[in-house]
């Protein structure tokens, strides 16, 4: 069945990146429809509003500094934003021994472990500058550092297990995923692109810094409503059809033909391989995204009667390879609805992810008690968490990272997709 004429452009996909290339053509005059699998606009970013805590971000949410764009887009859109707060103590949890430290980094007094771990902070960064941010495949060394994991760099380099729990909690924290899984070009390239490794793990002038008022969803609500009947939900593509000279047909799963001139997926690259394509997607490009794994995350919010760590000098920053591998206040910019964001990731999700959420969140209520030595983390007054590796249409998150071999082997099909040259980044 064919639906309406021909559009100048359809958007696979209403998160962030679909909607804002939508709003984008339409804001040039061109004719735009937007596809989206899910019963609602966001993808990745989603805020609870039915949650006794007025509204609850239990996906991406945090914005820094480096990240122009979405700060600018917010503005745009009318959407405030809030500092998270960072003024007491945090903690380093290692094997359930806590120890406080003020700013980004743990202190540490072995000076040998100074020096490893500084060098490792120091290689990151020197590293990461020989890498290209649009073709990390580029980089003088990039087939060297794309043959070994993060892990395997570790094995070569680190002298100290408090350089390696370092860099496992900023891998599990960051990547949602392990050391062993991620290469290391891929780990250099994401840290370059982030603005250096202090960046990347902090919170004041860094990446953890701000929170959107009201929820990040608010951005794709808000261009949706702009965009208006031309947003349609419920709709999962199935089938991308190019045959047919200039114009491409787009089916759903109703069996609904969508036409248009221009096709723009934005959709996560691990999940593309749902939709069929005719022709078929060049070789490489079809193995590429069977290469590009989304990471496993648990985000979980609790919820207490006080903020309690506060008044014990602790400002909610938790970093730890326990079941929580980092933590921050999540208290509303006005003070009301106390609560610890926590994200258990990587192979802690995978074994806990089996557990009812009750016992879960036993299991964060001990983590908090540990950390900050308080018996009261044992009594939260609510919990809410979101287990994204059962999200069909994101299939994990935060995105996806690549193993070993993949950016040199396959990289360059993020770019070169042949007909498919508008089908960029998922
Ligand atoms: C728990 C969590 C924490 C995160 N934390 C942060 C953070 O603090 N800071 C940060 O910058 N980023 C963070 N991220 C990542 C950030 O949310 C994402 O990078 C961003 O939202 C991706 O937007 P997108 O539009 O590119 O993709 P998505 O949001 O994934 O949008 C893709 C859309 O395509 C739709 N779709 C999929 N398949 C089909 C199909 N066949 N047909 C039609 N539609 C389809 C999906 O339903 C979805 O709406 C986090 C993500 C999560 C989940």
């Amino acid at each position: 069945m064919s639906n309406n004429g021909k559009h100048d452009v359809i958007v696979i996909g209403a998160g962030i990146s679909g909607l804002s290339a939508a709003k984008l053509l339409h804001d040039q005059g061109l004719d735009v429809v937007v596809l989206e699998a899910r019963d609602r606009v966001g993808g990745r970013t989603y805020t609870l509003k039915e949650s006794a805590e007025k509204y609850v971000d239990v996906g991406g949410s945090y914005i820094g500094p480096t990240q122009n764009r979405i700060i600018r887009l917010g503005k745009e859109l009318g959407i405030g934003n809030y500092k998270v707060n960072e003024e007491e103590r945090s903690v380093f949890l290692i094997k359930d021994k806590p120890q406080t430290f003020r700013g980004s980094l743990p202190s540490i007094y072995n000076p040998f472990t100074v020096m490893d771990y500084v060098s490792c902070w120091r290689t990151f960064d020197d590293l990461a500058k020989e890498i290209p941010a649009e073709a990390p495949w580029k980089c003088p060394h990039a087939l060297e550092y794309d043959s070994m994991s993060v892990e395997n760099w570790m094995d070569k380099n680190c002298w100290s297990n408090f350089s390696r729990d370092t860099i496992t909690i900023l891998v599990r924290l960051g990547f949602a995923t392990e050391p062993c899984s991620v290469s290391f070009l891929y780990f250099l390239w994401y840290i370059k692109c982030g603005g250096g490794v202090l960046r990347f793990v902090s919170t004041t002038n860094g990446g953890q810094e701000r929170k959107m008022i009201g929820g990040s969803q608010q951005v794709s609500q808000k261009i949706a409503e702009k965009l208006g009947a031309r947003v349609l939900l419920s709709n999962p593509v199935s089938k991308i059809d190019q045959t047919k000279g200039d114009v491409v047909m787009v089916t759903v799963v109703s069996g609904e033909v969508y036409q248009a001139s221009f096709v723009i997926s934005a959709v996560p690259q691990a999940i593309i391989g749902r939709i069929a394509f005719s022709p078929p997607l060049p070789a490489l490009r079809n193995q590429l995204i069977q290469r590009i794994p989304m990471g496993s995350c648990i985000k979980t919010i609790t919820y207490y009667d006080t903020a309690w760590w506060r008044e014990l000098d602790y400002c909610g920053i938790v970093l730890g390879d326990g079941i929580i591998s980092g933590t921050q206040d999540d208290t509303k910019p006005d003070g009301s609805y106390p609560g610890l964001v926590g994200f258990i990731n990587g192979d802690r999700a995978r074994e806990v992810c089996h557990l009812t959420k009750e016992e879960r969140k036993e299991r964060v209520a001990q983590h908090y008690c540990k950390a900050f030595s308080s018996k009261k983390a044992l009594n939260p007054v609510n919990y809410v968490e979101h287990n994204w590796m059962e999200e069909e249409y994101s299939g994990g998150c935060y995105m996806g990272a690549t193993p070993p071999g993949v950016l040199t082997s396959f990289g360059k099909f993020y770019m070169l997709l042949g007909k498919y040259q508008l089908m960029l980044y998922g």
